[in-house]
């Protein structure tokens, strides 16, 4: 049979001219279609971010209470990041620094309502759209928009904090109409499916864990013991957000612990209700088949103080409690998962991401490092990784304290009137056996104390800083204000 083709192919010479062709065509082809599938990004993005939500409240970072059943069983096939810092703990800043790659003491953006990024700065967004991606950004207590970090998307529908509704029992409500926040998180739901045959890139920022703390009705006393949800189940809304913020920033004594457990039973609550509702996203996803085309991260933009001397807030301590974030990614293409401690910042994960969405960084300047040379089983690659970073550098949103890790110790320098614990200018942890930050070092270690001292200020200097900063003190208390007006009149 073989040998009768054959001879068939030796007498008519254009057939074997035409089949040699379209071979060759077809390999052409065949090459082609490699080349650009591994040159153009065909992976979806999803990131779903947490406000306030500290690791150590999660049950995937070793939490005993199950606060994120929903994140836990995702979290399975992922990689959990254990060594996962904000540059800076405040939300417009934290955000601005995950989604431009940029640090803060290059970009000046160190506080809500400050100056924002400038629009000429490449954002997630408008890298991905220029890749064809269709975008949109679903989010409450954020609004992209407001910081020129809308740039990039084609949908986008934020939700500002009202209040709770016992009648819908749903935490917020857009300001002008009666949408609650649970149809915020439907919408995107509805965005993902309709959009599932398209490549996306889809921001949903969830803010429960952000007080005050006011959990959905039936879940308020999930974490409480029996006496404290007999107490709380007769006070208003506003009797609890004033208990929580009479406490709230720098103190001199210690909280009452009866308060800090009540509030922090409540807080978790509402980790358990965002953990809700991110199951709702990674469900639809599943749904749509859409869970083998789709990078995940899960990310938390800062923590949350429930001890030392800076209770119920974040922003102007640089204590674990505040700085440390949860970072949980999962690229179906490749295969690691399980915990990894690399030493990583949020300005790192956009240079990342592009890499892990074969996404070319060759125009963009990023103060980050991409780590994606984790996902490799290449040696050379796990070098670089090696290399990736010694020490970590943050601030607060006034500039009024700054501090350096390199993953074993962290030091931390506090300009006079900012919120000094025992009046302490310098501060020194051991983060692996102290990670509460309970045991202040600093006189017993001068030299890993002065080393890291050296290393802040030279790093510092690039920036022209320390400089006081005044800190306006009354902004706070009229945050508070707004909060007691908006939430007046309704009770559980
Ligand atoms: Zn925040």
């Amino acid at each position: 049979m073989v040998k009768k083709l054959l001879n068939f192919l030796h007498r008519h010479k254009h057939i074997r001219r035409i089949l040699f062709g379209t071979t060759l065509l077809l390999l052409m082809v065949f090459i082609a279609t490699r080349i650009y599938y591994s040159l153009t990004p065909q992976m979806n993005v999803i990131l779903i971010s947490i406000d306030t939500l500290r690791p150590d409240h999660m049950g995937v970072y070793g939490y005993a209470r199950n606060t994120t059943p929903n994140i836990d069983a995702f979290a399975k096939n992922a990689t959990v990041f254990t060594q996962a810092y904000t540059v800076i703990p405040m939300t417009e800043p934290s955000f601005t620094a995950l989604l431009t790659g940029k640090s803060p003491f290059n970009t000046r953006v160190i506080t809500n309502g400050g100056i924002p990024v400038s629009s000429n700065v490449p954002t997630l967004a408008t890298i991905l759209k220029k890749v064809n991606y269709i975008t949109a950004t679903f989010t409450t207590g954020i609004y992209p928009k407001a910081i020129d970090l809308g740039r990039g998307f084609d949908t986008q529908e934020f939700y500002q904090y009202k209040y709770y509704s016992s009648k819908n029992n749903s935490e917020y409500y857009t300001e002008g109409d009666n949408r609650t926040y649970d149809n915020l998180i439907q919408h995107a739901v509805n965005w993902l499916h309709n959009n599932r045959k398209t490549k996306f890139f889809l921001w949903v920022h969830l803010l429960d864990p952000h007080a005050p703390y006011i959990p959905p009705r039936n879940i308020v006393c999930k974490f409480l013991t029996k006496s404290e949800c007999q107490h709380v189940s007769k006070m208003t809304q506003v009797q609890i957000e004033t208990l929580r913020a009479q406490y709230q920033q720098c103190q001199e004594k210690k909280v009452p612990p009866e308060v800090v457990s009540i509030m922090r039973a409540l807080y978790d609550a509402e980790i358990l209700n965002a953990d809700r509702l991110e199951g709702e996203l990674l469900n639809q996803l599943k749904k749509d088949d859409n869970d083998k085309k789709t990078v995940v991260v899960i990310y938390g933009d800062h923590g949350e103080g429930f001890d030392h001397n800076y209770y119920f807030n974040h922003r102007e301590v640089l204590y674990n409690s505040a700085v440390h974030i949860p970072l949980i990614i999962k690229d179906p293409e490749i295969s690691h998962s399980g915990t990894e401690s690399i030493l990583l910042q949020n300005i790192d994960i956009l240079p990342t991401l592009l890499d892990l969405l074969h996404v070319s960084k060759k125009d963009y300047l990023f103060d980050g490092k991409s780590f994606a040379s984790l996902f490799s089983n290449n040696p050379l690659s796990q070098l670089r990784l090696f290399l990736h970073k010694r020490e970590i550098y943050a601030s607060n949103s006034t500039w009024t304290k700054f501090s350096v890790s390199d993953g074993a110790y962290s030091y931390i320098y506090s300009l006079p009137g900012s919120c000094r614990l025992n009046g302490q200018a310098e501060e020194l942890y051991n983060i692996v056996l102290d990670p509460g930050e309970e045991r202040n070092l600093i006189t017993g270690m001068p030299e890993v104390a002065a080393r890291m001292k050296n290393d802040l200020f030279n790093y510092l200097s690039r920036y022209n800083l320390p400089q006081a900063t005044p800190i306006n003190k009354n902004e706070n208390a009229a945050t508070h204000e707004k909060a007691l007006q908006d939430i007046k009149g309704f009770a559980y």
